[in-house]
């Protein structure tokens, strides 16, 4: 049985790029006689702006994007990410690291996604650190040579350690990292399939790494191109992305499938959001998509 999902975090309304993410991943749940869960990514609270989670499946609604089952919220599973951060303790793959990111940055090379942790507390705090320093919880990645193949993207193979090193999944302000709190997520909620931004997929490799030291299974993952402006960057809050107009479904949405390479034809321009999502399923095929991590979106 498929089960795919869509993860929004709460961050402002809707916008064109997550829009494009809910859709692919609707598409390509259904059109394997899936299920497609939403899941509210609330985990990282400071950054939570009131009333957005709302606003978000609000939104959902009026474009026609009905979901199955209870929308599970990251801010209520807090016992499950403690569960499993005392399962990798157990078996030793976990230590605190009292580094901050100045001191991280001054003495690490650039990784794919910041600097690579140079290890400085993998065998212990270093003794001129002060009793009551913040503890993140960081995992060993000696050997996390991971591999798999992108629905979109093709073979994807990235040396953890050297990548990125061993990455944090506690936090120094006791948040479960979002890398561990996606994984403990998807298992739970027994996804099979993860469609969502090529932003994403330098993360994926921490995600499989992380499952398999939680002996949980691994999803498919299909990563979509992320939208862009015109300046290259991933239309998102910080780049001012112009919230979705939920009282214009049918344009946004026609404009979210021309973005995934199915432009429906010109005779759908004033249908009906359901005749639009009728023809959608009908023509959806994931392989029209190209290899591409991101493509400007002319909205
Ligand atoms: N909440 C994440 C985001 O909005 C997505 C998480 C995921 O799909 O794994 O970028």
């Amino acid at each position: 049985m498929y089960r795919g999902r869509f993860a929004p975090s709460p961050t402002g309304p809707l916008h064109f790029g997550s829009l494009v993410a809910a859709v692919g991943s609707y598409l390509e749940a259904k059109t394997h006689g899936g299920e497609w869960l939403v899941r509210i990514d609330d985990g990282d609270t400071p950054r939570n702006v009131p009333g957005a989670a709302d606003d978000i499946l609000r939104t959902l609604e009026a474009f026609g994007l009905g979901w199955d089952g209870a929308v599970l919220y990251q801010s209520e599973q807090v016992d499950a990410y403690l569960a499993a951060i005392e399962q990798l303790q157990a078996g030793g793959a976990l230590y605190p690291c009292a580094c901050s990111r100045r001191e991280i940055a001054d003495s690490a090379v650039q990784g794919i996604d910041g600097p690579v942790y140079p290890g400085t507390c993998r065998n212990g705090l270093p003794p001129t650190r002060p009793a009551n320093a913040p503890r993140a919880l960081r995992i060993r990645t000696q050997d996390a040579v991971m591999a798999f193949d992108d629905g979109v993207q093709g073979h994807i193979t990235q040396d953890v350690e050297h990548a990125v090193g061993d990455f944090v999944v506690m936090r120094a302000d006791g948040l479960t990292a979002y890398q561990l709190a996606v994984v403990v997520d998807d298992a739970a909620q027994g996804i099979t399939n993860v469609v969502r931004g090529a932003d994403l997929l330098d993360s994926t490799p921490r995600q499989i790494w992380l499952q398999q030291q939680l002996k949980v299974a691994t999803p498919c993952y299909a990563h979509l191109p992320v939208a862009l402006n015109a300046q290259g960057e991933k239309l998102s809050k910080q780049t001012h992305a112009v919230a979705i107009d939920r009282n214009q479904p049918v344009p946004e949405l026609i404009n979210a499938l021309a973005f995934l390479h199915h432009a429906p034809p010109p005779e759908l321009r004033n249908a009906e959001i359901g005749d639009l999502w009728e023809w959608a399923l009908r023509n959806w095929r994931l392989a029209r998509l190209p290899p591409v991590r991101g493509a400007v979106a002319y909205l």
